[in-house]
């Protein structure tokens, strides 16, 4: 029976740590605050920014909330975020993704400033990430990071596979593992022979967008799994990339979805936002 990894525990672990951080930092008279931009009301951005507010509220974390309209224009959100750079009380800024289709999302992330960049989506974070220097890292990649060495699962040495290649989750998760010595491959929608790539992995890492499409067949006996999708089923329950019931049988330890990778998104951002203040 695999072990299970859990994502809620480990993130309740490291946002207990950070709270704890957040009073000493307090008491030293520094404050951390957060600016979360949302633009327009699509519902999945809304509970994510719920959520992240609610999780600065637990750890001491002051959130500064901007809704702007759908109609908002790219011109007026360059703007305020030209502001938030400027204003010293404002220590993290995160723009709620995706925006409406008549904003450059890349202009946009390229005005955060780099060192209050705590999504660590700007090209100089992604750029010091590669060269192995300091910067904001990708929050969901990191939290991956924290939950296999939080497991006590050794990277160094390790064959690691990660299927997808986005800018978000697939590139820098591979960018990281290779930080933490593991030898690593990279799966995506042109790779040949999916199968006999991922059962070489010793620690299988799942962003390929695809529901409950990884099945025993593509993990190798032994392996840890670990699932980064999310989806919603027609049956309203939530489900990762990989078929949880039919992979735990196989592998050595695995996330769940819910409860695996997720909670750890926003734990790593916590973190980023205390980081912008040390
Ligand atoms: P994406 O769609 O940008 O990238 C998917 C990647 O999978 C692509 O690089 C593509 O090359 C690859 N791919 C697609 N089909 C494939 C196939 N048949 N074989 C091999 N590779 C294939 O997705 P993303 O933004 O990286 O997200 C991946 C998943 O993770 C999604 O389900 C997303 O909802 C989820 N996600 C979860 C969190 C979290 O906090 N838990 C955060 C970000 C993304």
């Amino acid at each position: 029976m695999a072990t299970l990894i859990d994502g809620k525990a480990i993130s309740t672990q490291i946002k207990d740590e950070l709270k704890e951080k957040v009073a000493q930092l307090k008491a030293e008279g520094t404050k951390v605050t957060l600016a979360v931009i949302q633009v327009g009301n699509d519902p999945a951005s809304s509970v994510y920014v719920g959520n992240k507010k609610k999780a600065c509220e637990y750890i001491g974390i002051n959130s500064l909330a901007y809704e702007l309209p759908e109609e908002t224009t790219e011109e007026e959100l360059l703007k305020l975020i030209g502001e938030l750079n400027e204003r010293a009380d404002v220590n993290g800024i995160l723009v709620q993704l995706p925006l409406p289709s008549h904003i450059d999302e890349d202009k946009v992330i390229r005005k955060i400033d780099p060192s209050k960049d705590v999504d660590g989506f700007h090209p100089q974070s992604v750029g010091a990430l590669c060269i192995g220097q300091k910067g904001y890292v990708s929050c969901t990649p990191a939290g991956i990071i924290q939950l296999l060495k939080r497991s006590g699962i050794e990277i160094a040495g390790k064959e690691c596979v990660v299927i997808g290649r986005s800018n978000i989750v697939g590139k820098p998760m591979a960018l990281l593992l290779l930080r933490e010595n593991g030898t690593v491959t990279v799966a995506h929608s042109r790779t040949k022979d999916l199968k006999e790539v991922t059962k070489r992995a010793d620690i299988l890492i799942v962003a390929v967008g695809k529901p409950k499409m990884i099945t025993k067949d593509y993990v190798k006996e032994g392996a840890v799994v670990i699932d980064v999708g999310i989806h919603r089923g027609a049956d309203n329950k939530l489900c990762g990339d990989v078929d949880f019931q039919d992979v735990e049988g196989v592998c050595s330890a695995i996330t769940p979805v819910p409860g695996g990778v997720g909670p750890m998104t926003i734990a790593m951002l916590m973190s980023n936002c205390v980081e912008s203040v040390l």
